[in-house]
């Protein structure tokens, strides 16, 4: 589950405003997330190869697991060791083990 606290504040570890305000890229990137932990994609400073990362940019950036949303800091994308992440860092990974089992999954 991510985080998306009414209106600007800072994150518990004191950097970047968290807000959610419903906008656009907000409804994407949280939709995004939750669908990501049906596949396996975990959140950061959880262990294993399947965590959020954050990056530099112009501004620290974080990518869609990340349990806290940022809207200008926010990226809709998952951790990859292709881009943005690393061997610790791979959601994508994390996503395409799983895919076989999410996709017999039944009602
Ligand atoms: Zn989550």
């Amino acid at each position: 589950m991510t985080s998306v606290l009414p209106g600007p504040n800072v994150s518990p570890e004191g950097y970047g405003a968290v807000g959610y305000w419903a906008t656009a890229h907000a409804r994407r990137c949280v939709s995004i997330h939750e669908i990501g932990h049906i596949f396996d994609a975990h959140h950061e400073n959880t262990g294993g190869y399947n965590q959020a990362y954050s990056y530099w940019t112009a501004d620290l950036m974080h990518t869609v697991m990340w349990s806290y949303f940022f809207e200008h800091q926010s990226s809709p994308a998952f951790s990859s060791d292709d881009y943005q992440g690393d061997a610790t860092h791979d959601n994508a990974r994390a996503i395409r083990k799983a895919k076989l089992n999410v996709s017999q999954y039944v009602t």
